[in-house]
């Protein structure tokens, strides 16, 4: 298996190296050459194999040889043995035809875990053979900090620099974060919005120079790895509830377009997907582009579901890269244009092929409560913001009376406590496993939102890819 970048000009790579890699290195993002199309008796020989089963069988064709079967499960077994569920990730049936799809069991409440346990042991499996050290510099909302830090502390050849933006993370997102006291655990707070760190960190990477001494690395979704991780909880479902002899549609809250690319992904292996609801908030730009063409930034306002206000989806540009024939050279000149006019539009032939498998909502504040109340009153399930996001989209979606649609449930509600209980008046604990969050000691350092503030620190604190030898 080969993957190639979006923009077409970077070498393909194999498995090991795309997944060290992150970002190609003409800008793009990198994908399978060809998707692997399952049968549908491979599909139905998944019936009844457990997520750690189900896993490797859906990964098995991406990692290819890098990594043996054997070696495969034993990594799967070793993630997803830290789940707080013995299904991984449980399905729970709301009323006659929806579902959630609980993703949060892992160690940080997110369903970033899913993937990020996973990465960390990849990390660590492929740098044990290689004479380097990885640096994995990352901005965060609150989430993918957390399960990133959890993944890699303590980890040999890979330190974490995490950069978030001050006062603008919950509590608990924070302090999953600062509390983590591992020597290769950096974290800084900056004087500036999630976007500035995002900047910050697309400059760190576009400095060629200092992104090569440091071997920086990816953790983001723009990581292949995360998205193969996330496929495998799409096939898990559907054919819990039928596939392949039953298509199902999945409700996804959706920021970067990761986790919903990997519902893409799934159905081009072939999973009977009925349709991929994607569900936005008021940062409503995935909305835009899949409903009208127009695919503009704007400025981001804050919302209860902060892990989806985003105003560039870096992922979108993968399902892009289809729509623009998987021609690299074409995709790469729509990307300069838009990174110039902070905008993009699409035709309206990209428009009706996306329109196949995509449908796209937007909702509101008190749409988002809503749903929460609904779930809760109805139902008997506190569900977080987010996954309340995508819940009020499934349920507003017009689809057929037989397919079941099942709502991705991205984060645990106790990580969004005062949203839940403003909507729902029932404040959700904290789970045994992050009990004593408030009672650690926290550390962090609190930089101005440059560039090169960021890597005098990582000079300072972090270690270069190669040691240099004593003279
Ligand atoms: C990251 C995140 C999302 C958005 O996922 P994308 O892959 O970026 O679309 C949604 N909900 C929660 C809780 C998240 O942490």
């Amino acid at each position: 298996m080969r993957y190639v970048s979006t923009r077409g000009a970077a070498a393909a790579l194999g498995f090991e190296d795309v997944t060290l890699a992150g970002l190609a290195s003409d800008g793009g993002l990198y994908l399978p050459e060809s998707w692997p199309v399952f049968t549908s008796d491979q599909i139905a020989a998944l019936k009844g194999l457990s997520y750690v089963d189900t896993a490797v069988a859906v990964m098995k064709p991406f990692v290819a040889d890098a990594i043996d079967e054997a070696g495969l499960r034993a990594l799967c077994a070793a993630a997803y043995g830290r789940f707080a569920h013995a299904a991984v990730t449980p399905l729970v049936q709301l009323d006659q035809r929806h579902f959630l799809l609980e993703l949060f069991h892992g160690p940080t409440l997110a369903f970033k875990d899913v993937a990020l346990q996973l990465l960390g042991l990849l990390f660590e499996r492929f740098l044990s053979s290689r004479d380097t050290h990885l640096t994995i510099i990352g901005a965060t909302s609150g989430d993918t900090g957390s399960a990133a830090i959890d993944a890699l502390a303590g980890r040999a050849k890979v330190d974490v620099f995490m950069l978030h933006p001050a006062g603008r993370v919950s509590d608990v997102q924070r302090r999953q974060m600062t509390t983590v006291l591992a020597p290769n655990i950096h974290n800084i707070a900056i004087d500036g919005s999630f976007d500035d760190a995002q900047a910050i960190v697309k400059a760190a990477f576009a400095d060629t120079d200092f992104a090569g001494r440091y071997r920086l690395g990816a953790v983001n979704s723009i990581n292949w790895a995360r998205l193969m991780a996330q496929l495998v909880y799409y096939f898990y479902a559907a054919v819990r509830l039928g596939a392949p002899d039953r298509a199902v549609a999945f409700s996804v809250p959706t920021g970067n377009f990761g986790d919903v690319f990997a519902g893409y992904a799934a159905a081009k292996m072939g999973l009977p997907v009925a349709k991929l609801i994607v569900a936005t908030n008021v940062n409503d730009i995935l909305h835009r582009a899949l409903s009208a063409g127009d695919y503009s930034t704007g400025t981001v306002t804050p919302t209860a579901a902060p892990s989806m206000d985003i105003q560039v989806s870096s992922n979108f540009e993968r399902l892009l890269f289809d729509l623009h024939g998987r021609d690299g050279a074409a995709l790469s000149a729509a990307m300069a244009g838009f990174e110039a006019d902070r905008r993009m539009t699409l035709s309206e032939a990209q428009r009706a092929e996306a329109a196949g498998l995509f449908v796209s909502a937007r909702v509101d504040p008190d749409e988002m409560a809503l749903a929460m109340r609904w779930g809760f009153q109805e139902t008997g399930q506190i569900i977080d913001p987010h996954s309340a996001i995508g819940l009020s989209a499934a349920r507003a979606a017009d689809l057929p009376a037989d397919v079941p649609v099942v709502t991705l449930a991205t984060a645990h509600p106790a990580k969004f406590r005062d949203a839940v209980e403003r909507a729902t008046g029932q404040r959700p604990g904290l789970p045994a496993r992050i009990s004593g969050l408030f009672e650690r000691e926290e550390r962090y350092a609190t930089l101005p939102a440059t560039l090169g503030a960021i890597q005098e620190h990582i000079v300072a604190h972090g270690t270069p890819a190669r040691v240099a030898e004593p003279a």
